[in-house]
């Protein structure tokens, strides 16, 4: 007998009949004998629809308030999913983030977990009873309603599992587990057995949002085994592991992600002078606005130009305090392009090759795609490239890495 927390996604349970298929798949884990926790999100597009609702109000939402409607979305798919489980003859109970106590800290709409109260779960495990609970919220010490981010709901399965120490957390989806790309864009992407927690951190945090970073965070810290898998399809997924395969067809790329979520400000002609980078990247920081890419060139003329990207969301706000430190500053001008997206290479059989970065050069320029921005790490190398080029680099990197799957029929 096993414990899972079984995790629903949006599309998953995005209708009635889905949410039956569910509580059937549900039904025969617990007949089993394995006790089950399962925690759903909102049915696909309603989490967009409430925070478009809130936005016709008041075009930044309070916080408070936002979370207080966002997390309903959750609180019908535990209802209807337990009302299944009980139509089944499945002994089921479902449980807000509140009403089980998932104590979150206070920043409304990002809020993090800080512990979770299991008493009332494992009496109900303990009672075979399946528990449903709803993903993405939680309550602060004050009693209010808060929601951990979007994709949040992958955290509430994740942190569930290691409050109970489950012996598996299964994160189900409308896709088979990860890939080596988002398979929605490159046909060709393959289904990874296996991906290490620090491989899919890197690939969650650069744009791959089949799992939200925060819970692959989770997962590593608590070891909780975690597997990607298809709500309705058989399969076996992916494994999220701790050890790195010693094999020597350890690929060097396990996977590429990408985002079109940065935009890029450059501020030109800057005096070079000692403690520049931190007149330009200190208000800016002062401002809560995080940055993540940087470039500062060579100086010629005594005057240097910089780079660094931003979240899109913070682009307009970065851009004005950009243009006024550029007055202070006496820079030459300050000027922004949205029109940009991210690219990344992630494998931690990196560590052992040399010449990752440039094959990747390589393959871009052979597709004549500018590359404005660098930045690599031990396990990866992003870009910066023009948006409308995105697609076509992913997939030229994809065959250059040798990712692609063989043809069908060509074994
Ligand atoms: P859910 O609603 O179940 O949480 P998400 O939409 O959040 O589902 O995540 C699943 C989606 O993630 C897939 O439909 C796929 O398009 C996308 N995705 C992006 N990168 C990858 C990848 N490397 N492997 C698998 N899926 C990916
Ligand atoms: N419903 C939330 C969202 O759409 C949380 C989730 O699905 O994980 O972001
Ligand atoms: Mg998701």
């Amino acid at each position: 007998m096993a414990l899972i927390v079984q995790k629903f996604g949006g599309t998953s349970v995005g209708t009635v009949e889905r949410i039956e298929q569910v509580a059937d798949k549900v039904k025969r884990f617990h007949e089993a004998g394995d006790e089950i926790v399962v925690v759903v999100s909102a049915m696909s597009g309603e989490t967009n629809r409430l925070i478009g609702l809130a936005k016709q109000i008041m075009e930044q939402p309070d916080p408070r308030e936002l979370d207080v409607m966002v997390s309903t979305g959750e609180q019908v798919t535990i209802g209807l999913l337990a009302m299944a489980l009980l139509k089944r003859g499945v002994q089921a109970v479902s449980y807000t983030g509140s009403q089980v106590r998932i104590l979150t800290d206070s920043a409304h709409t990002k809020a993090r977990i800080q512990q979770i109260d299991d008493a009332r779960i494992r009496a109900d495990l303990k009672a075979r009873k399946v528990v449903v609970v709803a993903g993405f919220q939680g309550v602060d010490e004050q009693g209010n309603i808060t929601t951990l981010g979007r994709g949040g709901s992958d955290t509430t399965g994740v942190a569930l599992a290691a409050a109970l120490k489950a012996d598996e957390c299964q994160i189900y989806t409308d896709v088979d587990g990860v890939y080596t790309t988002d398979p929605r864009v490159v046909p060709q992407a393959q289904r990874l057995d296996k991906i290490t927690f620090e491989e899919m951190l890197e690939m969650a945090s650069l744009g791959s949002k089949v799992l939200q970073i925060r819970s692959v965070e989770f997962a590593g810290k608590y070891n909780v085994p975690l597997r990607v898998l298809h709500s309705f399809q058989e399969g076996p997924g992916t494994l999220i592991t701790l050890d790195e395969e010693e094999s020597m067809e350890q690929p060097i790329i396990s996977g590429i992600a990408f985002n079109r979520d940065e935009a890029k400000l450059t501020i030109r002609g800057v005096p070079d002078t000692p403690g520049v980078a931190f007149k330009i990247l200190g208000p800016i920081s002062a401002a809560n606005i995080e940055v993540d890419m940087i470039v500062q060139n060579v100086a010629h003329d005594n005057t240097t130009d910089f780079t660094f990207t931003v979240h899109r969301n913070d682009y307009q706000s970065a851009l004005e305090i950009l243009k006024r430190t550029g007055v202070e500053i006496g820079a030459r001008e300050s000027v922004g392009d949205t029109k940009i997206a991210k690219v990344s290479i992630v494998g931690v059989g990196m560590r052992s090759h040399a010449g990752v970065a440039s094959q990747m050069f390589e393959a871009l320029a052979k597709e004549s795609i500018n590359i404005q921005m660098i930045s690599t790490s031990e396990i990866k190398v992003s870009v910066v490239i023009e948006e409308k080029y995105l697609e076509l680099a992913v997939r030229a990197l994809h065959t250059a890495f040798e990712l692609d799957a063989p043809a069908r029929g060509a074994e």
